[in-house]
């Protein structure tokens, strides 16, 4: 397989990884069971999935409920958010935290 090859299938792993996690989240909200841990590994695989396309900032989209606007806009490097792990948000106000995180393109290299 040629290097660019790979490189897409590298891509499509992960994305699929974070579309597995997230079904799997929903699954286990929809049943009113713990999902929080799910859609953790969901936006871990998204976040990798940024690093790998050459991204080393991103920001938190928020708009999701009063609490989790705290930190809307922030931004981290990749490696922090993957350390700490800010999204889902544990104190999120509604069931299904929606922030996510967006790309700070002027940290594309
Ligand atoms: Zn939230």
């Amino acid at each position: 397989m040629s290097e660019r090859g790979l490189d897409a299938a590298k891509r499509g792993h992960c994305h699929k990884l974070q579309m597995t996690y997230w079904v799997m989240a929903c699954l286990l909200y929809e049943e009113g069971r713990p999902h929080q841990q799910l859609q953790a590994e969901s936006n871990k695989a998204r976040l990798q999935e940024l690093a790998r396309q050459g991204f080393s900032r991103v920001l938190v989209l928020g708009g999701c409920c009063e609490t989790c606007d705290k930190l809307n806009g922030k931004k981290f490097t990749i490696a922090e958010a993957l350390e700490k792990m800010f999204l889902p948000q544990s104190k999120c106000q509604r069931g299904w935290c929606v922030c996510d995180w967006g790309v700070d393109l002027n940290s594309f290299r």
